[in-house]
């Protein structure tokens, strides 16, 4: 049975479940595969903890109501939290590890710690 294989593109013959032509193909995409998730897992990761780090520098400073261009002003993605939770009324707060935040009717950010 006539195969192309995953990493090179090699035409090779072999059992239908086979997809790479030789082992260090199979090595290499396997390598590449794993090395693209470490990279996603660690950026991802590193805007947590820097979020993280915002926000505790900010609580650790007394500040529990922050306006939101002082969070943009110290790099937090706003696209990254730990979980999120929508109340009934619509309300949604979200959490940063041990951290939630949510927006009070000014647009101002509150800040609340476990
Ligand atoms: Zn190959």
């Amino acid at each position: 049975m006539k195969k192309t294989c995953l990493e090179c593109g090699a035409e090779f013959e072999g059992r239908c479940d086979k997809k790479f032509c030789c082992d260090m193909c199979r090595n290499s995409y396997h390598n590449r595969i794993y090395r693209e998730e470490k990279n996603l897992l660690s950026r991802v990761n590193c805007r947590l903890a820097t979020n993280r780090r915002i926000l505790e520098n900010l609580y650790d400073a007394g500040m529990r109501t922050v306006p939101k261009n002082l969070l943009e002003e110290e790099k937090f993605d706003f696209r990254h939290f730990t979980s999120f939770n929508k109340s009934p009324l619509g309300k949604i707060t979200y959490r940063c590890y041990e951290y939630t935040y949510f927006y009070d009717r000014h647009r101002n950010i509150i800040i609340l710690k476990d």
